[in-house]
């Protein structure tokens, strides 16, 4: 019986685990974009968190080498801080986020965790140490359980539902007929936008990472939706450092860096208040969107 369950069980696990870190990449990134080429250094040791510093080192990148993305960033996400990227697409927010996952080496300058150079750690390590809230969640055709539950193959039910209470969750699950039994995804019950990101919010709880890289929704949720995933994720960052992709400055004005890109390059730096101060670039877009919402 032990010799026939065991190596099946552990495959499972195996499974399981590769299919999370495609899920977690996947959701967010182009995996037909995923270079080969990375690899782990010779006899990497894991990546050991501390406070989960976060240091961009005079960072260049270009996916092509003709074509400079990031030249010369240098940014301190000090441990436990919230930090948002803003500025306009294809200002680099995103890359970024990938040079964080290590999906691409930097061409020039370093980026460190917690004074570990990520090229000189294992990739598992350094991804299982970064959670990631994407845009838009996949769901498994499975039961919800097993949607917030693959967060940690090893997780107990009371952690599961733990939680799902954290991510806002838990009260809609249990009102559903078959409660934490129901089949969700494309062949089951359809969640909403919202209820969707509250899985993936509980999953990534779940999986509890040091660091968490949000990429917030660019698609209008209801206000009432937003309010109550803006608490999820609010709450999520307790203790953690946290990087946010933001897209409305409105969600991201108590960060304690706003950090504003353009063309690859950070153009300002500071706290909301600092920022509306300088009358500059974000003191505009901030402008401009507090026009739109009045409007809207
Ligand atoms: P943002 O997230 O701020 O909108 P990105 O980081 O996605 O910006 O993109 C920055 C620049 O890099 C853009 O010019 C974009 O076209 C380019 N870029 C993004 N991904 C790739 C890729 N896989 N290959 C080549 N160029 C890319
Ligand atoms: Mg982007």
């Amino acid at each position: 019986m032990m010799q026939i369950t065991m190596p099946l069980g552990f495959l499972g696990t195996v499974y399981r685990e590769i299919r999370q870190a495609l899920v977690d990449m996947g959701e967010m990134f182009d995996l037909l974009h995923q270079p080969a080429e990375i690899t782990d250094a010779p006899g990497a040791p894991a990546l050991k968190v501390a406070g989960g510093e976060v240091v961009f080192d005079h960072v260049a990148f270009g996916y092509d080498p003709n074509r400079t993305i990031l030249s010369d960033l240098s940014l301190r996400v000090a441990p436990g801080q919230r930090v948002a990227l803003v500025g306009p697409s294809g200002a680099g927010k995103s890359t970024i986020g990938k040079l964080l996952f290590r999906f691409y080496d930097v061409t020039g300058g370093s980026l460190r965790i917690d004074g570990q150079d990520v090229r000189q750690v294992t990739q598992d390590s350094l991804r299982a140490a970064i959670g990631v809230v994407p845009q838009d969640t996949v769901l498994f055709n499975d039961t919800i359980y097993y949607n917030i539950a693959y967060g940690r193959a090893d997780a107990t039910r009371a952690e599961v539902e733990a939680a799902a209470r954290a991510a806002r969750i838990h009260d809609f699950i249990v009102s559903l007929p078959d409660g934490y039994d129901t089949t969700v995804g494309e062949r089951g019950l359809k969640l909403s936008g919202g209820e969707k990101q509250r899985v993936g919010i509980a999953r990534t709880l779940l999986k509890n990472p040091p660091i968490l890289l949000l990429d917030e929704a660019t698609s209008a949720l209801d206000t009432q939706t937003e309010r109550d995933i803006q608490d999820s994720l609010r709450a999520m960052g307790q203790g953690r450092t946290v990087i946010t992709i933001a897209h409305r400055l409105s969600t991201i004005s108590d960060a304690d860096q706003i950090v504003v890109l353009e063309a690859g390059r950070i153009v300002e730096q500071g706290r909301h208040e600092q920022l509306l101060a300088a009358g500059g670039r974000y003191a505009a877009m901030w402008a401009r969107q507090s026009a739109e919402e009045e409007a809207a």
